[in-house]
């Protein structure tokens, strides 16, 4: 390694930007240097340039062909000492097809984990690899290990938890499917380690996370087990570094997936468990049927998944229940609330006139859902197919039409299911709760929902990457933003590294009052309004963000990620979500354990169908949002990057265009630029004169302390490249404070 340090001294840094590169050029074919060249396909392959004429290289590549290119698509490639290295931060030569070859290198010998500067890299495996459990655990915490992992990050978070007694966090971002949620799982399995083994609070804090995937969780496209709400666990230590209690702050569910499904996607897991674990006497009281009767699980032609079995996921989360100690009564009502909602999509209805006005067709789901939520037949009946309006000093009904209708019931059955997943998230909250004078020590792990881009984006996905983008930017600002301010403002020597800024899109979402969020709003207040009207306003008001695109019902953002077009329908309804006052009545009037000790908190409205009172959706979205981010800005944090190296969820495969699409987006290039060049290790001038000061000969000691810092320095012959000095700190590049304890060491 003692080579490897040389080569990515500070020198290598000069030939980072293109004109320099280009002069290194004749360097390189002289000495049949390794390069990479684009081809016209896009692909980066390796070669040796044979010769140069003018703007051309002839490249002679591995396969012993010869290809001419022009000389803007050649880079230099990193000498074979550096094949492989685990810190990004290594490698001589910084470019893309540097980094993808250094990443895959690894990847290919199963080496999923890579440090970038102080980052994190992990791509999934997509397969069981063998880097986990309780001899990884020790050989971490002892230190025996160093390799990038996720423990390594776990393991400095609890150190300097533990020592500075300031509150940590892990921030973990990445695409759909990217391995967000195992990653998060196994820096919980570590910290609950740690404090002792799987037993008592360590083992419940660790089935939340069981408990969560079965109600929050579903098959999607991109990830058999896709979480849809976004999810942060503050973990909280006692003084002596034990798990003590632990609090989970969710983002909303994606509530939508209850009632409709994509072709080849499936509802939330506990449907499927429900019907095929449920035990006999459970299965009578609920008068459950298999998955494939319920219409809101059928109707997408996708019931089950490769490898899982329902029924045994069923009897673990049972177990895992038990274990968050949610009472027998309570499993039972919230399984009942689930039955609820598949008997309720049985439901139809028939057209009853020549205006579509229709009737409830009778059968036995509308008898099975009434019992299950507690209301009687002709209640269930009247409450989703008719209007009470008032006519004179009576109520009359009026018959809805199919849509309507349609609307009411999945809006019910959205309904329950909502609140049943915040009921169960207050519940383990509850248990989990910590005595007041524990707080102080915690480590908060980020699981939000990855970035989407689909065919159709609506709503749902306008928020999830709304909140993709807040998160990027709190990545760029600790790893990119924050680190170069500090240089600036301290008066050190620094050149800039530029990278992409994502404020201006959030701008666009959060301006008032001309955002989007703001527009949407104003939109959702008024009864003439729809969706259209809403598209056309945004086309007309946003002319000057250069992130965005109208176009009739569609609107297109230029996210951080990749440009998103978004389908305007629904937007106002989803928006609003509100619940219409016959089926609040429903609900309040029903003997039902849904009222009972206010497991639900059922609107307590009789206004119209617009109430100008309550927030709309994506407002309440943004406060949680912010409130998440202001409680992580107030810890330390380590990131987490993950990286989904094909779209197929195949082991052994990687798609570079895909993962170089990732890196850009993570900035990966950037954070390892600015960390290299930068200056990791730093103390204030005082805090070093008192470590280092007495090496000094007696009568520098009454020197202030930024002079007595120098005149050490100078003493110990330290590089002046290796170090800067600031107003108010000295920062170090990395390692140089290493041989500086070494020297201390000595003398002591
Ligand atoms: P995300 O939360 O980013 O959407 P997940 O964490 O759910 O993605 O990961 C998707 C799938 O990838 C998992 O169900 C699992 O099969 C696989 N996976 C992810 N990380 C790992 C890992 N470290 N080892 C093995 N398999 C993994
Ligand atoms: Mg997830």
């Amino acid at each position: 390694t003692g080579r490897l340090r040389e080569v990515s001294g500070g020198k290598v840094e000069k030939w980072r930007s293109e004109a320099e590169w280009d002069d290194r050029l004749d360097y390189f074919v002289k000495k049949k240097l390794r390069i990479w060249c684009r081809l016209r396909n896009g692909a980066w392959v390796s070669g040796h340039i044979q010769s140069t004429s003018g703007e051309k290289a002839m490249v002679l590549l591995s396969d012993g062909s010869v290809v001419t290119v022009p000389v803007g698509e050649v880079l230099p490639a990193n000498p074979d000492v550096l094949e492989g290295v685990d810190d990004l931060m290594q490698l001589s030569y910084l470019n893309e097809p540097s980094v993808l070859h250094n990443l895959h290198n690894r990847y290919a010998r199963d080496m999923i984990y890579s440090k970038a500067g102080p980052a994190l890299i992990a791509i999934n495996p997509f397969k069981d690899i063998q880097l986990y459990g309780n001899e990884f655990v020790t050989a971490y915490r002892q230190k025996l290990l160093n390799d990038p992992h996720v423990y390594s990050i776990a393991d400095t978070a609890y150190d300097r938890m533990m020592e500075d007694e300031i509150s940590q966090s892990i921030i973990i971002s990445g695409e759909s499917g990217s391995g967000k949620t195992e990653t998060a799982k196994f820096a919980m399995e570590y910290l609950a380690m740690l404090g002792g083994g799987s037993n008592g609070i360590e083992k419940e804090v660790l089935q939340t996370s069981y408990i969560l995937e079965a109600f929050g969780n579903a098959k999607t496209s991109r990830n058999n087990n896709s979480s849809r709400f976004g999810k942060l666990i503050e973990i909280h230590f006692s003084t002596a570094g034990r798990i003590c209690g632990a609090k989970i702050q969710t983002l909303i569910l994606e509530k939508s997936r209850v009632v409709q499904l994509l072709d080849g996607e499936r509802s939330y897991h506990i449907f499927y468990q429900l019907c095929a674990g449920a035990p006999p006497t459970l299965r009578d009281k609920l008068k459950l049927k298999g998955a494939s009767e319920y219409k809101y699980l059928n109707q997408s032609g996708c019931l089950v998944i490769h490898d899982v079995d329902d029924a045994e996921e069923f009897c673990k989360l049972m177990e895992a229940l038990n274990t968050v100690r949610i009472s027998e009564r309570d499993q039972e009502h919230a399984f009942q609330m689930i039955a609820s909602v598949l008997w309720l999509g049985n439901i139809t209805f028939q057209v009853i006139d020549d205006e579509s006005h229709v009737e409830v067709v009778q059968s036995e789901a509308v008898t099975n859902a009434a019992s299950l939520i507690g209301c009687t037949v002709n209640d269930l009946i009247l409450a989703l197919s008719t209007c009470q309006i008032q006519g004179g000093k009576d109520k009359i009904a009026k018959s809805l039409t199919v849509e309507q209708a349609t609307d009411r019931r999945d809006a019910l059955a959205k309904f329950i299911y909502a609140n049943l997943f915040d009921w169960i998230v207050d519940q383990m909250n509850r248990n989990l709760a910590m005595d007041k004078e524990q707080m102080g020590r915690s480590i908060n792990i980020l699981d939000i929902y990855g970035f989407e881009s689909f065919k159709r984006n609506t709503f749902e996905q306008f928020l999830i990457n709304y909140a993709n983008e807040r998160l990027q930017q709190h990545v760029n600002r600790h790893l990119l933003k924050l680190e170069q301010e500090e240089y600036e403002l301290d008066g050190i020597d620094w050149s800039k590294v530029d990278f992409e800024d994502n404020q201006e899109c959030l701008n666009l979402f959060e301006k008032k009052p001309i955002g989007l969020i703001s527009l949407l709003n104003e939109e959702s207040n008024s009864l003439k309004a729809t969706d259209l009207t809403f598209a056309c306003k945004l086309k007309q008001h946003i002319k000057s963000s250069p992130c965005f695109k109208s176009d009739r019902e569609e609107f297109c953002i230029r996210h951080y990620a990749g440009e998103v077009t978004y389908d305007a329908t629904g937007f106002l309804a989803k928006n609003r979500d509100v619940l219409h006052p016959d089926i609040i009545q429903l609900l309040s009037s029903s003997d039902s354990h849904l009222t009972e000790d206010k497991k639900f908190s059922i609107p307590s409205t009789d206004t119209g169908v617009l109430d100008f009172q309550k927030q709309s959706v994506a407002t309440k979205f943004k406060d949680n949002l912010f409130k998440l981010m202001q409680q992580l800005e107030n810890t330390i944090p380590h990131f987490i990057c993950c990286i989904k190296p094909n779209n197929k969820q195949l082991p052994g495969m990687s798609d570079k265009d895909l993962v170089i699409e990732q890196l850009r987006c993570c900035g990966v290039l950037e954070v390892v630029r600015i960390s290299r060049s930068g200056y990791p290790t730093r103390l204030t001038h005082q805090e070093f004169t008192s470590r280092y000061g007495y090496l000094l000969p007696k009568d520098n000691a009454c020197q202030d302390p930024l002079s007595m810092s120098v005149a050490i320095l100078h003493q110990f012959g330290i590089l002046p490249e290796l170090y800067q000095v600031g107003y108010t700190k000295l920062y170090f590049r990395s390692g140089q404070i290493a041989s500086l304890e070494d020297v201390r060491n000595q003398v002591l």
